[in-house]
């Protein structure tokens, strides 16, 4: 069974058909590519799963539950998480402080809850900060542990995106353009960031991206989207030799 199905999804603004029947499937344990032109539908697409913004029609399953229109709390819970930039208001907040305020959801680890326990908060602070030591590491940032987030270079911050999914107990993670605005050195380490956590720790991930090295050196299947439909699925080599693939991009 696919860990995530979706089926037929429309999501409509007004008149317009962003989604327009989208049907399609990600494997538990794989990386999956989501590319297209401008325009195609993907980042609605991705809200729409996340429970960002309701569907106007069509179903979302979870391992063959359907999670429709589930608000992103609910669903941060059943472990799936879509990142978001580091928001605004956190930018004067360390990097290292960043990952250990993620939002309470799991297993009652993590700092909120742990102020209603007065006598754990000692223990339960030192084993977070433990974990945000090792996902430092893990990213290669803990040399900038303690710089302020809004200071940090635009790579560094999609770090940080990906080290605050591994706070929580995800087991899929959706990231929306993870490269922009990336310089390639940093590009690799995110790049090798998502493949260690997808075979040591196995996260599911699916990925909007531009960069095509990037998409096929890491992700496997690739599904192109245009005009809100899935087009075409395989391999980036396959999705590249596609005919309705190629006349979708040099339509834009
Ligand atoms: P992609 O991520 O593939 O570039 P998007 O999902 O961002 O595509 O957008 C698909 C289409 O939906 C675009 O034409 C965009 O202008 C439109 N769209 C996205 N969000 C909204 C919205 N909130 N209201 C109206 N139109 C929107």
């Amino acid at each position: 069974m696919a860990m995530i199905r979706v089926e037929n999804l429309h999501k409509h603004f007004g008149g317009f058909h962003a989604v327009d029947g989208a049907t399609l499937e990600i494997e538990k344990g794989s990386i999956t590519g989501l590319i297209g032109p401008n325009g195609a539908g993907k980042t609605t697409l991705f809200n729409v799963i996340a429970g960002v913004l309701p569907p106007t029609s069509g179903k979302v399953l979870m391992d063959g539950e359907d999670i429709t229109g589930l608000p992103p709390h609910a669903l941060f819970s059943k472990g799936l998480l879509r990142t978001f930039q580091v928001a605004h208001e956190f930018h004067s907040m360390t990097v290292r402080e960043n990952l250990m305020m993620v939002p309470p959801g799991q297993s009652g680890e993590n700092l909120w809850s742990a102020w209603f326990h007065a006598a754990r908060v000692r223990e339960e602070e030192a084993r977070i900060r433990a974990r945000a030591n090792e996902v430092l590491e893990f990213l290669t940032i803990d040399h900038i542990a303690d710089e302020k987030a809004g200071q940090i270079s635009g790579g560094q911050k999609k770090l940080l995106e990906l080290g605050r999914t591994m706070m929580t107990d995800a087991k899929i993670v959706f990231l929306d353009e993870v490269g922009a605005g990336v310089n390639r050195t940093l590009l690799n380490t995110i790049a090798d960031a998502i493949l260690r956590l997808n075979k040591e720790q196995g996260y599911t991930f699916v990925v909007i991206e531009h960069d095509m090295d990037f998409i096929g050196r890491i992700c496997n299947p690739v599904i192109c989207m245009a005009e809100g439909k899935v087009l075409a699925e395989g391999t980036l080599d396959q999705i590249k030799a596609n005919e309705q693939v190629i006349e979708a991009y040099l339509g834009t």
